[in-house]
């Protein structure tokens, strides 16, 4: 009580627990105390800022390809797994959920939400280890990176400026970790990688939504696919406890059943734990504005360390039984060959790229040599979807099919 009377005190300000009050904490990010677009535009006439940067995200075409990428399951093996289109749509919903309950920016949590992996490569983590191998010499790829790229850059639909000229909070939290070498070269988003600093809280948030959302449905997915089994899961506790609960609430009830109920349980539970911590670091903190944020010395938005605990070791059983399952690596081994294949079959020789890629072709090597044609096919193949990358692959190898 003591510190939520100094929070009071210090802000004007309290926590209600009405999801209905949508008054924003004093250190929200709101339209006001935004550092605005890279280039001035004038104010949305019906919306805010951020449901503007929201619905320029939905509108992308990097958006629209999130549907037919991987996030450990390739999209051919079945419908039923998640893609990155529903895991981003599973992050804004986690997020906002949160958002609105500690009084933060729901529109901007579920832009970078939404955002935060438009810069993913084919094929899930397969695909970025081997375009990062392949850009080695050439200043290397990283899917945080090319994700503010795309949205920076290579989205070509407006009149007056390249990529979707996004607020700078917005564009803050898709750039989720940046090495500080890196960051000297980004500008205001890489500032502060230099100076050591949070970003908002909302970034904060859409990090762990991220988090919550493929721990819970990769256990989920798992399961659909047989890679792994119940009795498996049943060595990590966050699992265990809720199978038992569900189990001995309702015997009898049908495995698909079980499973969904266990699901919603294991997000509930990390939920209500990080809306619980971070409200009382929040207190403890006790910030007056956005900028006691940016200079606390940690995170404010995070989970209790007992559920930090239950967190790790679930991600420990994932990394371990799922994503280093012989299957995935199979798909893995055959995801590196496509990736690199492509990669050096473009380097050799450009003229093989569509054509829309010659003018960008000409001006980065024009300006950077042999890294900035890297940089263009790199660019090209992290664009592309798995079917899109397979499909190319086959064209480009397979002199029975049309090119
Ligand atoms: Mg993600």
């Amino acid at each position: 009580m003591q510190a939520a009377a100094r929070a009071r005190e210090a802000t004007g300000f309290s926590f209600v627990t009405d999801v209905y009050d949508m008054k924003l904490a004093p250190y929200a990010v709101c339209d006001e105390n935004s550092r605005g677009r890279r280039f001035a535009e004038s104010p949305p006439r019906y919306r805010s800022e951020f449901q503007r940067d929201r619905d320029r995200i939905v509108h992308s075409a990097a958006f629209r390809r999130l549907e037919y990428k991987t996030q450990v399951f390739v999209n051919h093996e079945g419908d039923m797994y998640r893609t990155r289109l529903t895991h981003s749509l599973e992050v804004a919903q986690i997020g906002r959920a949160i958002a609105r309950i500690l009084h933060l920016n729901e529109d901007l949590t579920e832009s970078i939400a939404l955002a935060h992996d438009l810069g993913h490569t084919p094929f899930g983590h397969a695909g970025q280890e081997a375009l990062n191998r392949c850009m080695a010499d050439y200043g290397g790829f990283e899917h945080n990176l090319q994700s503010l790229r795309v949205v920076d850059e290579l989205e070509e639909k407006y009149a007056d400026f390249n990529g979707l000229n996004l607020n700078f909070e917005t564009r803050e939290g898709i750039l989720k970790h940046c090495a500080v070498m890196d960051a000297r070269d980004l500008g205001d988003v890489g500032e502060r990688f230099i100076n050591k600093q949070q970003p908002s809280l909302e970034a904060q948030l859409a990090n762990v939504a991220d988090e919550i959302a493929y721990n819970s449905h990769d256990v989920d997915d798992g399961l659909r696919a047989g890679l792994i089994s119940v009795e498996q899961l049943c060595e990590v506790n966050l699992f265990r406890e809720q199978y038992e609960h569900v189990i001995n609430s309702y015997p009898g009830l049908p495995r698909r059943r079980v499973i969904h109920e266990v699901v919603r349980r294991i997000i509930d539970r990390q939920v209500s734990d990080l809306v619980d911590s971070s409200r009382a670091r929040i207190m403890e903190a006790a910030p007056g504005a956005i900028d006691d944020i940016r200079s606390a010395p940690h995170a404010l938005i995070g989970f209790g360390d007992g559920m930090k605990q239950l967190n790790l070791e679930l991600k420990r059983f994932l990394r371990k039984a799922l994503y280093r399952h012989y299957r995935v690596m199979r798909m893995s081994a055959k995801a590196d060959r496509v990736i690199t294949s492509l990669f050096e079959v473009f380097m050799n020789d450009a003229r093989l790229l569509p054509p829309e890629y010659e003018g960008k072709m000409k001006t980065q090597s024009e300006a950077n040599g042999v890294a900035g044609r890297a940089r263009v096919v790199a660019d090209y193949i992290a664009g592309m979807t798995d079917r899109y990358a397979i499909g190319e692959y086959e064209r480009l190898f397979d002199p029975m099919k049309a090119t």
